[in-house]
């Protein structure tokens, strides 16, 4: 290969993004190396010209791949370079289209029995090369593509049809997203991916995020509202993280998820007081409470004398694969 050519193919691979830094230091020895020898060997000024506009290229192809501030896994499934739209795109659209998103359960437990009420699924992606992924590495990455419907509902099918094979009282929980609030003919087409299974909505809750929940109030009360005739309840995800809790008013609620972060720290005094709060309120209004998070017998213990029913956490389950709930389901 000719220094020119050498140079050349390296500067496509920068600007591709195909090699690491520790690749682009190498490059840039070999660039001034390239520019030393054209210099000795008395080639022309172009030439020379030519290395030096070789290693401003691999600087700035470094500064435009930067890696992401999450460090999310890319199209290539390479942490920390950002994937361009459409490859991000076709790679999430496949791995939905192959059933690679699959939902894992979570039990929902109540307190006083320690028996198992429903589960929440939990979605997983089964990455052919990174192994299973959690979703705080992709949900926001399914968000930027675009593709929150069409996994929603990939999740929701897969997750009814696994909640079909539980005992008939047991609930299934699944998290909405946002965008997945889009009104009322988004809510009917949700309707009929879980009546296409045969699982019976009344069956069903969905949860959502106070959080990122509501641009747009008239529609998120809108989509719940067909969600809800159809008997579909709604629960109030993250409670107590933090947000202004405001939406409870503004949107019928059947129940709220005490956020984690207050659940963890129900024995201190100032957190207990909070929760205990929530409580006597949700007692007053009839909305039934789930603690998540709990992790050890002294949360279970701090939560039920705060007067908590429900709960789910570590203690009684983490997030397992469907053969694994049923078995759970039927014990
Ligand atoms: P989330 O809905 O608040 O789910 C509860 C999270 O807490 C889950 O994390 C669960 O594994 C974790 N968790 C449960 N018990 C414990 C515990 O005792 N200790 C600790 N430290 N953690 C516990 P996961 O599965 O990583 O999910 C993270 C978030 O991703 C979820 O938070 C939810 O917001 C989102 N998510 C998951 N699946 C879906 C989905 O299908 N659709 C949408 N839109 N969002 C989803
Ligand atoms: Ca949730
Ligand atoms: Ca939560």
């Amino acid at each position: 290969m000719t220094p020119a050519v050498a140079s050349r193919s390296m500067v496509f691979a920068f600007a591709r993004g195909a090699l690491t830094p520790v690749a682009a230091a190498i490059g840039i020895v070999l660039a001034m190396l390239l520019a030393a020898m054209a210099v000795w060997g008395g080639l022309s000024l172009a030439w020379w010209a030519s290395c030096f506009v070789a290693i401003m290229l691999v600087a700035a192809s470094q500064i435009v791949h930067r890696p992401w501030a999450g460090g999310r896994p890319t199209d290539t499934g390479q942490p920390g370079r950002r994937p361009s739209e459409t490859n991000l795109k076709r790679d999430i659209r496949r791995a939905i289209a192959r059933g690679e998103f699959v939902p894992f359960y979570q039990s929902l437990i109540e307190l006083r029995g320690g028996t198992v009420v429903g589960f929440e699924a939990l979605a997983r992606w089964r990455h052919p090369d990174h192994g299973l992924v959690q979703p705080d590495q992709f949900i926001a990455m399914v968000e930027d593509a675009g593709l929150m419907h069409e996994f929603g509902a990939s999740i929701m099918r897969q997750a009814c049809r696994d909640a079909l094979r539980w005992p008939r009282h047991l609930r299934l929980s699944v998290n909405m997203s946002p965008t997945q609030l889009g009104g009322r003919v988004a809510a009917r087409r949700m309707l009929d991916e879980v009546r296409a299974t045969g699982f019976d909505p009344h069956r069903l809750i969905v949860e959502i995020t106070e959080n990122r929940l509501i641009d747009d109030v008239v529609l998120a009360r809108a989509t719940l509202g067909v969600l809800r005739r159809a008997g579909v309840q709604v629960a109030l995800d993250d409670f107590g993280a933090g947000f202004a809790n405001r939406h409870i008013r503004e949107i019928d609620i059947n129940a709220i998820k005490i956020d984690r972060s207050m659940v963890q720290r129900a024995g201190a005094l100032e957190v207990g007081n909070i929760v205990d709060t929530i409580l006597s309120w949700s007692d007053a209004s009839g909305l039934p409470v789930i603690a998540e998070g709990i992790e050890t017998i002294e949360h279970a213990r701090a939560l039920f004398e705060l007067g908590c029913d429900y709960g789910q956490g570590y203690l009684y389950s983490r997030p397992v694969p469907a053969p694994e709930a049923w078995q759970l389901a039927w014990q």
